[in-house]
């Protein structure tokens, strides 16, 4: 008999051979017929593989990430059985699972596929998957491998094959199809009921430009034909919905070769925007407690030798800059963090004085490839809302309370409500990668759970996540899409209070430590707008959206009275515009709808006569004519329902 550990601590007695499979059915029939995958002693496991000793085991549906992963990957053989036989000697390389389904890289010869092709292979798939071919691994020699990939004229899987060891190489067969692999599949193909090729591109042989160019077929599938649609809708919602799009159609941002790639440039309406933001954060912070520190965009690449992050990232970063008669070299700023402990290393602090939090808009520069540049959310210069606080361990507790409040402001504030936290903790096993006492390893920890217990953040603990220097936080936002973003990392540092010699005089009269916390609950201008323009469509909160509103004076005659009206919404601080162009009402409704601008107030004969102000919002809704003061009072209304003060 062996013994099997299942995750919530229950220990289970098996027969020696028994498959995942089998514990599922010890468990519930119903689990069983949704279990697709299964992880035994830390190592992915066919659900239908014997298992031979005493282990921990996780049973993996569709619902779970690893269960997604055995399901895409499996769906990569079963297309490459489909290319295979709709394009006879073709040569595979590799097909693995990848965030939103999978890929297989392929030499199509003198072959060429593109999406017209896409219905027929995902027919020919379909067709496959529906025959319920059982995934089965066996092993096998090298030299058997080998001289059967040779026999095809695979130079590819002979490429793979070689770098592995004899005794470790299995192969997975189902249907008529055979491939090299690992393992991780679910238990047969008839599981998969929805398949679609999403694109074609062009990838290198391992990556490397030198190599033939293969063509990369990726793809997706489902357990329900149904998911797919709604899938591929979401798709369809992400494509408007891309900031990219959305910045340029509202005028926010633009690229200009000349400055450079992955350089944003923001436009007035863009930089109003940010400025927007930025105020409402520091108005918080100032309530909070921190104080604002200005640092350069460039520092001495001594700084960055002290505070360890040249010899980490030195060779992937932007090269220094050296001055021309002194010979001295300076690195653009890829941190704030050094240069904060500059600031709080000017004078000596005693622990009375502590928590000290220093906060800035600081502008960092971080090398990225041309090819993974991306809109907004990758570039090269971008602008963190960095903060560091400097605190006693014994504060530690209350300061990790203060920044999740903090966090917790901006995340409602600007409509995100559907998160999770992650709480990175260090792997026991394995002490000797952390850095700082076990002790104060453990204070972080535990202060860290206790304040997401009692501020009632729906949280997990990843154990061996954190980083060498301490535990973390990040929360985990869901779009209005449900994707998911990291946003908003609260980390707690043992490591540049050290590198720094950073100190304060304990209440003992003796010199100690402060331990530092990092934190940005936007992370970054950029990435925080490109996220809430996807996420909001572009229609950002009332209190935050530069232009509120726009009076539109239905002729000339009545520009006066828009005049009017305009300065009566200022001095009431709504922040609108008149249109006073030439052009018919329809025209310039058009337009203030393209521009999300959220009330359109129409002025003409009989609203001038009354009083008055017709007010349309941005959608078509239709208020009516109403008086100014009720146009204010409903947008006060509504930006108190959103915008709390922080408290
Ligand atoms: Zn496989
Ligand atoms: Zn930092």
């Amino acid at each position: 008999m062996i013994k099997i550990t299942l995750p919530d601590g229950t220990v289970k007695e098996f027969a020696k051979g028994s498959t995942p499979m089998d514990v599922a059915n010890s468990i519930s029939a119903g689990l069983a017929r949704n279990v697709i995958s299964a992880k035994f002693n830390d190592t992915v496991v066919e659900s239908v593989a014997p298992l031979n000793e005493n282990g921990n085991l996780i049973l993996y549906t569709w619902n779970d990430k690893e269960g997604k992963k055995a399901f895409w990957h499996s769906t990569s053989h079963i297309v490459a059985q489909a290319l295979e036989e709709l394009y006879p000697g073709i040569k595979l390389t590799i097909g693995p699972a990848i965030e939103n389904g999978f890929y297989y890289d392929v030499d199509f010869g003198a072959d060429t596929i593109s999406e017209k092709d896409f219905p027929a292979i995902e027919k020919k798939a379909l067709e496959i998957a529906r025959g319920k071919h059982d995934f089965k691994m066996h092993p096998v020699s090298k030299a058997d491998a080998l001289s059967s990939y040779k026999a095809q004229g695979n130079e590819y899987k002979v490429e793979l094959i070689e770098n592995l060891e004899d005794g470790t190489i299995t192969f997975c067969d189902h249907d008529t199809f055979t491939d090299l692999c690992r393992g991780g599949h679910i238990p047969n193909t008839g599981i998969v009921k929805a398949i679609k090729i999403l694109n074609v591109a062009g990838a290198y042989w391992r990556g490397d430009e030198n190599k033939p160019q293969l063509t990369r077929v990726y793809g997706i599938s489902f357990p329900k034909q149904k998911e797919l649609t709604v899938y591929l809708e979401m798709l369809e919602e992400a494509k408007k919905r891309d900031h990219r799009k959305l910045g340029k159609d509202l005028g926010l941002f633009t690229f200009s070769q000349k400055v450079g790639q992955g350089l944003p440039l923001w436009l007035p309406k863009g930089a109003a925007l940010r400025e927007r933001l930025e105020q409402f954060l520091k108005k918080a912070q100032k309530k909070a407690g921190y104080e604002m520190v200005v640092t350069p965009h460039i520092g001495s690449k001594e700084l960055y030798v002290t505070s360890g992050h040249y010899e980490k990232y030195g060779a992937d970063s932007f090269q220094p800059i050296r001055t021309p008669k002194e010979d001295e070299e300076f690195l653009l700023k890829p941190m704030n963090c050094p240069h904060h402990c500059e600031i709080y290393n000017t004078r000596p602090f005693s622990y009375r004085e502590l928590p000290k939090r220093y906060a800035e808009f600081g502008t960092v520069y971080r090398y990225e490839q041309s090819g993974e540049l991306h809109g907004l959310t990758r570039v090269r210069g971008f602008t963190q809302d960095d903060a560091h606080i400097f605190c006693t361990p014994e504060q530690l507790d209350q300061e990790f309370k203060n920044v999740i409040d903090l966090s917790l402001y901006v995340l409602g504030s600007l409509g995100f409500d559907n998160f999770t936290a992650q709480v990175s903790v260090r792997d026991l096993e394995t002490p000797e990668k952390y850095i700082g006492s076990v002790n104060n390893w453990e204070k972080a920890e535990n202060a860290i759970i206790n304040a997401a217990t009692e501020k009632g953040l729906d949280f997990v603990i990843e154990k061996g996540e954190a980083a060498f220097y301490g535990p973390k936080l990040d929360f985990m936002v869901k779009d209005a899409l449900g994707r998911q973003w990291q946003l908003g990392t609260i980390q707690v540092d043992y490591n540049l209070p050290e590198r720094f010699d950073l100190t304060y005089k304990g209440s003992d009269n003796e010199l100690h430590r402060p331990v530092m916390i990092h934190r940005a609950p936007f992370g970054s201008m950029e990435r925080f707008i490109a996220l809430l323009l996807e996420h909001t469509a572009g229609n950002f909160p009332l209190w935050l959206i530069p232009e509120q509103a726009i009076v539109l004076p239905v002729s000339e005659k009545h520009e006066k009275y828009a005049e009017k009206v305009l300065s009566s919404l200022e001095n009431n601080e709504i922040r609108a515009q008149i249109d006073a162009r030439n052009e018919t009402v329809g025209k310039k409704i058009r337009e203030a709808e393209m521009n999300k601008i959220p009330f359109m107030l129409v002025v003409g004969e009989n609203e001038e006569e009354a009083n008055a102000i017709s007010v349309r919002r941005h959608g078509g809704e239709d208020l009516g004519s109403i008086s100014i003061k009720q146009f204010t009072d409903l947008v006060a209304t509504e930006i108190n329902s959103t915008l709390k003060s922080f408290v």
